[in-house]
Formats: structure tokens, sequence, C-alpha cells
């Protein structure tokens, strides 16, 4: 089926449109903190086929669901950890995914026929307004072409979107820019699958931290993941892209002798200065590199860059989900100088 994608305001009104479209088992682009989201009904699995259709997404790759309140999470997990519960009080509502046995309530088809489910409470105003108009648990991937770079606004979306959804809640520009910090429990240990905004060092106060292995290297073909999207290479605009790992001078003096049509340097903003070859910053700090990470490899796109040498981010605090999207833009190609 194809659409006229409406591009929806975060007006009251427009948001009670959207909640209608969820209500009556549609798919709605809706902006959160992190990045723009595909949103339907977790509890039907009708209304969530039509996710993993829009998208291509693999069917092997659950969804996460997003409720209005931690206190709702009750209603669709089996178990809640105490130690959950208390890092719900501090990062919820916010960019973080806690993964739960499931109840059965939640359809197979939303966790890709795993017995687990991950919960998280958006902190974006509009989000917040879909789940509670609707009345639903919202399962809501990114919404993007399955691989392609994360959508960080609304324009992104229709980019990816247009003709296959009813329509877009634009909410401008997503602050954090990276997908939440998704997290698992094992024997009170804290086991990071995705890093995010929430960083380690701060999870680090509510228990011992396990920095799952496939956050900064590839899975094998058949190894088995805790997290199926580990295993797919994801955020990828079209041109080749490498991770050029060295100081600044060492970056600038590599970027600088590559040279040819088609060839853009990644650097960061205060490095920009100093490239003699085309270049399209993402940032200084961290969060700015976060913040703006999937818009600069949607603008690689747009000018048809064919390879791209982005320099190294720091891995430190979000910087480690900078670097996790980063890696996985290059298809794990990095070269230390
Ligand atoms: P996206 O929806 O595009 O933000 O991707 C969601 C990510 O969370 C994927 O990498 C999934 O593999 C991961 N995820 C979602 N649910 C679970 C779960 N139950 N167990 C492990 N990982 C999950
Ligand atoms: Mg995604």
């Amino acid at each position: 089926m194809t659409f006229d994608t409406k591009l929806l305001t975060s007006s009251d009104d427009d948001i009670r449109e959207a909640a209608e479209i969820i209500k009556n088992g549609g798919i709605v682009g809706m902006p959160t903190e992190t990045v723009y989201g595909l949103a339907a009904n977790a509890e039907d699995p009708d209304a969530v086929e039509k996710i993993f259709a829009a998208k291509g997404r693999p069917q092997d790759n659950p969804l996460i669901v997003h409720l209005a309140d931690f206190s709702h999470t009750k209603d669709f997990v089996k178990d809640i950890p105490d130690i959950a519960s208390i890092m719900a009080e501090r990062f919820c509502p916010g960019p973080l995914t806690m993964i739960f046995p499931k109840k059965d309530r939640i359809p197979d088809i939303t966790s890709a026929g795993l017995d687990t489910v991950g919960i998280r409470i958006p902190a974006h105003k509009a989000a917040r307004k879909l789940i509670e108009y609707s009345g639903k648990a919202i399962a809501a991937p990114s919404a993007n072409l399955s691989g392609s770079p994360s959508p960080t606004t609304a324009e992104h979306v229709m980019k990816d979107m247009d003709g296959k959804i009813p329509a877009v809640i634009d909410g401008g520009s997503c602050p954090v820019g990276v997908e939440s910090t998704v997290i698992s429990f094992e024997n009170g240990k804290i086991r990071i699958l995705r890093p995010g905004f929430i960083s380690a060092e701060e999870l680090s106060e509510f228990g011992e931290i396990i920095i799952d292995k496939h956050i900064t290297s590839a899975a094998d073909d058949n190894e088995k993941v805790r997290s199926p999207g580990m295993k797919y290479k994801h955020y990828s605009p079209k041109a080749n892209v490498t991770v050029i790992d060295g100081d600044r001078e060492k970056y600038i003096g590599f970027v600088n002798s590559h040279t040819g049509s088609n060839i853009y340097a990644m650097p960061f903003d205060s490095d920009e200065q100093l490239c003699t070859i085309p270049a399209v910053p993402y940032g200084d700090t961290s969060e700015e590199q976060a913040a703006r990470l999937f818009a600069v490899l949607r603008k690689f796109d747009e000018i048809g860059a064919e390879q791209v040498y982005a320099r190294c981010p720091s891995m430190d605090g979000v910087g480690l989900a900078v670097y996790n999207r980063l890696l996985r833009a290059a298809g794990f190609e990095v070269i230390k100088l």
C-alpha cells in the first residue's frame, strides 16, 4: 500500500490524529529525544508487521517497547530486578532501554521470537503524548530504512518513509542524536548491549558493568550474540567510510595526502580549517558528535561522496556510542596511525 505521507506538527490536535492512526493499527513516525522512531501498537502483530515491512528490517531483530511510565513495566514483563527499579528512578524517563523477561501479551513478532523485551520510557513530549493519547504500549525501532543512518529530523524520516507510512510527527531535531543505551541484567551485573547517551560511567554507580565485546568488534557470521542488532552492519551511507584513529596532526597529514574526486574528510570542528580536501565536520565534544553524526552521514549521500575518512572519536562517556555507530557505518574498517 502507498500513502500520501502527512507531515504533522507537534500540536495536541495533530498528535491526537497520529494516536488515532496507532489505535487503528497503523504506523507513524515519532520524534524522541534520541532519534525518530516508527511507532505502532506493540500488542498488535499486524501493526508491528507493518514496521518490519516499511523498514525492510530483518525479522529476527526485536523492537523496543515504549511506555509512558516505568510503573507500567510490570504489566508487560515477568520480573523486574530491584536494581532496575532503582535505576529507573534516576534514568526514566530518558534514553535508557532495559531488557526483561516478557509476558505473553507482548507478541512474538515484537520480540522477534525472544522471551525478553526491551522497555523504554521516552522523555520527549510528543512521544509521551502519543503513548498517552493512543493508550497503547508503543513498539518503535528507528524510523530509517534498515541499514541506513538513523533519522534525527522529520525530513530524514520523510526521505526514507515517504509513501510508505501515513504520517510523521515533526518534533524538530533530536537533541541526543544516537539511539538509547540498551542494558540487560545478569546476576546483579549490568551488561551494556548498545552504548548510548547514558554512559557506562553513569551506569557504574548502580553495579558492576560488563561492556559487551560486540560493541567495539564485529560478530562472526555464525557467532551467537546477546542482542540481534549487533549482527548487522548499520548506519551506512552509500560512501565507503573509514575510521582514522590518530591525533590531529596524524589525521590531517593522512587526509591531506588522500586527494581525489568524491573523497571527503569527516573531521572534528576544530580540525576543519586544516583540511585541504573537502570536509564535513561532525563536532568537537562527544555530545555534539552524537547529535550530528547521523545527519552528517546522510549529508555524504546528498553530496555523492564515495570515500569518507572520519576522525576516530573519543570513547569516553557518550563517545563510546558515537564510536560504536561510526564503526558500523564503516563496516569495522579502521586505520590506526
Ligand atoms: P532500534 O529499534 O533500531 O533502536 O534497535 C533496537 C536495538 O535493541 C537492536 O539492536 C536490538 O537488537 C536491541 N534489542 C531490542 N530488544 C532486545 C532484546 N529483547 N534483547 C536484546 N536486544 C534487544
Ligand atoms: Mg535502528
